[in-house]
């Protein structure tokens, strides 16, 4: 089985401006695309979970999150790094019904899990919100770790596997 490292999308890999959709507004955070390109080199599958409720709530559409993350894979292109599978929640109770991918909720996790072959007790999640924590608690993965953005990414990355994963990474 593989071990992989979550990562919430908007406000750990990419600065928090609220419904991002469009490219022109996507900042990557200091130290993210550096982190992918760790794991990417330390054999640990990177993952992406991420709500995006603005589908539900009408105001983008999946095909342009996807764009948006077809954008984000040709700019870690640039420095030889790949994100290996995105998840994200469309939905939102108000406007589409109950899911169970929404974070808290672990669906995205145990998808990926499934789908990719991931070990969850060997996987961390970086996210900025309880609700992303609390998806990683209740995916019965090592640990969900708090990440504010005025950190490094990858300083935190770094740490973190070593901790918990007991990867003493190659750079
Ligand atoms: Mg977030
Ligand atoms: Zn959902």
């Amino acid at each position: 089985m593989r071990r992989a490292i979550f990562f919430d999308r908007d406000g750990v890999l990419n600065e928090e401006v609220g419904y991002l959709w469009q490219v022109e507004k996507f900042i990557w955070v200091d130290g993210a695309r550096a982190a992918i390109k760790f794991c990417n080199d330390n054999n640990l599958l990177t993952v992406v979970v991420t709500n995006q409720s603005g589908i539900a709530r009408g105001m983008y559409t999946a095909h342009e999150v996807d764009n948006l993350h077809a954008f984000m894979q040709r700019s870690l292109a640039e420095i030889g790094a790949h994100i290996d599978a995105f998840y994200y929640c469309p939905h939102h109770p108000e406007f589409s019904g109950e899911c169970d991918c929404r974070k808290p909720k672990p669906g995205m996790i145990l998808k990926a899990c499934a789908e990719l072959g991931i070990d969850p007790a060997q996987s961390i999640l970086f996210g900025d919100s309880k609700r992303d924590i609390d998806a990683a608690q209740a995916a019965g993965l090592r640990a969900g770790i708090f990440f504010t953005s005025e950190n490094n990414l990858c300083d935190v990355v770094k740490l973190s596997v070593k901790k918990f994963l007991h990867v003493d990474g190659k750079e």
